[in-house]
């Protein structure tokens, strides 16, 4: 049946997808010149989106903060938006609500009253003032605005309850870079604002894990508790962004989980941080360093057998803690996994897109698996990005007969053209933007990174450590099968 208009009835299902007709009869080659992301002052299907979203992420793993956006409501709505597709929860994000008097004024009154409506009606413990492109091209000055609105609250509410509250400004100008420099930012900004002593040094480490998801959180702390090593994780969305659903016990209601203010003011003194992403809270272990001496211990991203051996080795080190025996079990069942699954995986032409330290990390452990990457592209351009996939290809130079194409701040528009002109390609890894790819080009997508919106549950799916790593193999290895052997074959495996 062909659809000429939309029924009044509705679509049923089985005519939702709708059939594709060409401009033009004949196939009109891409302009070389345009395909080029770099080339174009316009970006086609970004893999990336913008820098508060980032810092926003960040603070909703603090325990009872909120982020208040210094912009106007869109820069707000889309971000709450974003959080709710990803993790089906509800994201408490305030805003300064500009409108055209604060684009001539400049946002102080905004910000000022702003806060003060936020503290009298929801009493947060912390405040991180996520900034936005309006008030950073007008240039608000941050400092002195929070100034004021303390001395606001301190009238209204008294000195002590004011003190005891934590605001933190994140400058995040979007036009500056993307989600992952938000989130760096925000690392920055944290400990710069509240860990300001190294008094009493302690062997607990921090750590910074970027932006994975609750299900990587809750791995690496499974580590670390099998390690016997206490920690401070910065900005820990796993009990805040995939919180039971209970009553709330009082109103306004904070989720249970988060990271405590205490907690981040004593990582001034802990034995190492480590920055589990290079490009996503790198700074503020850097900045730890720096400061108080504190070692940083930034990357590798651990996805697969050799990136979590080397976090363990690191972590004992920094610790003198030992690896545990259900570690070492877990370790052999993912080595056990991979001999199961490697004639399925061996010599697989696989491409990766996405946030630059999911990038590099999945393509370590694809290689791992015998998979050949043909095409990487990380979204937002990134200083690192490119030594550290290079790292891994020279690694694995015997899966390569040509080197692998790198895009580094590139768009899935280039990326997409690229893949076309590829004589066989049977996998994509990458995030929900590359759904549409993954259809067009008919090859099998396995979703991992930011954001995935359209599926339940991956949320809670782990890919970093020894079980993560196992169960995102079996996904990469069940989707390979789907897609080349009928259901009657697999029965034979
Ligand atoms: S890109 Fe700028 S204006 Fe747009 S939502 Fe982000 S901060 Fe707001």
């Amino acid at each position: 049946m062909k659809l000429t208009e939309i029924p009044v009835d509705g679509i049923p299902y089985d005519h939702l997808r709708i059939e594709k007709i060409p401009v033009t009869p004949a196939f009109a080659p891409r302009d070389p010149e345009l395909l080029p992301a770099s080339s174009r002052v316009l970006v086609v299907n970004p893999d990336r989106i913008c820098m508060p979203i980032g810092a926003m992420w960040a603070v909703l793993g603090i325990h009872r903060a909120i982020p208040f956006v210094q912009g106007a409501q869109g820069c707000t709505t889309y971000a709450r938006y974003t959080f709710s597709r990803i993790f089906k929860e509800p994201a408490t994000i305030a805003t300064a609500s500009f409108h055209e008097d604060a684009a001539v004024f400049g946002g102080r009154m905004n910000l000022v009253e702003g806060l003060r409506n936020l503290v009298v009606r929801y009493w947060p413990e912390v405040i991180g003032v996520v900034t936005t492109c309006s008030s950073e091209i007008m240039g608000d000055d941050m400092t002195s605005f929070i100034g004021e609105a303390r001395m606001k609250l301190q009238a209204e509410i008294g000195p002590e309850r004011t003190e005891q509250i934590a605001i933190v400004p994140i400058n995040t100008p979007s036009f500056a870079g993307s989600h992952v420099e938000g989130y760096d930012r925000a690392a920055k900004a944290f400990v710069q604002s509240l860990a300001t002593d190294r008094d009493a040094p302690t062997n607990r480490v921090n750590i910074i894990p970027g932006l994975f998801y609750p299900g990587d959180i809750r791995e690496i702390k499974h580590i670390l508790q099998e390690m016997g090593i206490e920690s401070t994780v910065l900005f820990d969305i796993s009990d805040t962004l995939d919180a039971p659903l209970e009553p709330p016990q009082s109103i306004p209601y904070y989720p249970p989980g988060g990271t405590h203010v205490a907690e981040i003011k004593g990582m001034a003194n802990a034995a190492a941080t480590f920055a589990l992403q290079l490009d996503a809270g790198g700074s503020g272990a850097r900045y730890l360093e720096r400061k108080f001496g504190v070692p940083a211990v930034v990357g590798p991203v651990p996805v697969g057998v050799v990136a979590t051996d080397t976090l363990l080795q690191n972590l004992g080190k920094a610790t003198g803690c030992a690896t545990s025996p259900a570690l070492r079990a877990e370790r052999g069942r993912l080595v056990d996994a991979m001999a199961d699954t490697f004639h399925h995986t061996m010599m697989k032409r696989v491409a990766v897109f996405g946030d630059p330290d999911y990038v590099s990390g999945i393509t370590r452990f694809v290689c791992e698996l015998g998979m050949t990457p043909v095409a990487v592209s990380a979204g937002t351009e990134s200083k690192n990005f490119a030594a550290a996939v290079e790292t891994v290809f020279s690694e694995y130079q015997s899966l390569f007969l040509d080197p692998p194409k790198v895009f580094n701040g590139s768009d899935l528009f280039e990326f997409e053209e690229y893949l076309k002109t590829l004589p066989r390609l049977d996998l994509i890894i990458g995030n929900s933007k590359g759904v549409d790819i993954a259809r067009e080009l008919e090859v099998p997508i396995v979703r991992a990174g930011f954001p995935i919106y359209d599926r339940f549950g991956y949320q809670k799916r782990p890919i970093v450590g020894y079980r993560g790593a196992e169960l995102f193999l079996y996904e990469i290895a069940n989707a390979v099968l789907d897609h080349r052997y009928p259901d009657d074959r697999t029965q034979q495996l």
